[in-house]
């Protein structure tokens, strides 16, 4: 199936170029490279420097994405680039998530159709663009996406829902489940700890619960970051009024990671906290995770 191709940058008129990806909408010169470090200004051409190029691939189990309600039991391939447009402390894929490309790199190139192979005998039902956000290594996922379809695997993004809208309406062609992160329910704190925009993760998650695409949201409570009853209950209220009760809500505990190692894990108290502030605002279904 052919589909109309968004635009993936725009041409400005001072010989720069716009990327289109995601809601930073980086401006470059050319030969700079984006906030994300994944993409280029390639003689006023955007160049995703992470085409071809995983830097981790594995098989998961479906909840692992976390994804709770769709293909349950099933295995899906995930697949991750280098790069990210938000710059979260706490990120814990740091190690990948938080470089930049390296333009020098030799070695295979894995097209789309050796990921769908892999996948298929890996008796995988899906695809996952996973591990660092989908969006800054969107023209790969893309192609990847719809040979996947042709062949009868779903897509699943695992995001921070900081796409264009107009990425967020070309995914609605090719991509069967999301799960979402909303990191917080204070807009400055989202900016500080992410550097995003939150008004926007709330416009595309309305965007994507108004769509076929399978929604599930994820939050990472961090001890004096969000885990306050105001935080946590403003979080279930928008999922409920908004986005709808049968969403599933994830609460998921912290580990100290990356710049972040001036607090404590997340107690298992704090997440059956949360748990009781969705199921009272009333949300159907809200997890645990990352609680042993
Ligand atoms: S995908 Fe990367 S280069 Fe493009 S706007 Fe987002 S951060 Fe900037």
């Amino acid at each position: 199936m052919e589909l109309f191709k968004p635009a993936y940058f725009q041409n400005l008129e001072d010989g720069r170029i716009k990327c289109l990806l995601c809601e930073r909408r980086c401006v470059l010169n050319n030969g700079q490279k984006g906030f994300c470090g994944a993409n280029k200004n390639n003689d006023n051409e955007l160049k995703n420097l992470v085409y071809g190029r995983p830097a981790a691939l594995n098989i998961d189990p479906i909840e692992k994405k976390p994804l709770y309600h769709f293909l349950k039991g099933s295995k899906t391939y995930s697949l991750g680039t280098i790069g990210c447009n938000f710059k979260c402390s706490w990120c814990q894929n740091y190690h990948i998530s938080q470089k930049s490309m390296d333009e020098n790199l030799h070695g295979e190139v894995i097209l789309p159709e050796k990921i769908v192979t892999a996948a298929i005998q890996s008796n995988c039902l899906s695809i996952s663009y996973t591990y660092n956000e989908p969006a800054v290594f969107y023209p790969y996922a893309r192609d990847v996406g719809l040979t996947a379809k042709e062949n009868g695997l779903k897509n699943v993004f695992v995001s921070n829902g900081y796409q264009t809208d107009s990425i967020i309406q070309d995914m609605k062609n090719w991509v069967d489940a999301i799960n979402v992160d909303l990191k917080c329910f204070e807009k400055d704190k989202h900016k500080k700890y992410t550097g995003g925009d939150m008004d926007i993760v709330l416009r595309n998650l309305r965007s994507i619960a108004d769509s076929p695409i399978h929604l599930e949201i994820t939050t990472l409570v961090i001890p004096d970051i969000n885990d306050s009853d105001t935080e946590l209950s403003n979080i279930a209220d928008f999922i409920a009024k908004e986005l709808g009760k049968d969403i599933p809500w994830h609460v998921s505990a912290f580990h100290p990671d990356y710049k972040m190692t001036d607090r404590n894990f997340t107690q298992a108290e704090t997440i059956y906290r949360a748990i009781d502030i969705g199921l009272c605002k009333g949300l159907k279904f809200v997890y645990p995770g990352n609680i042993f």
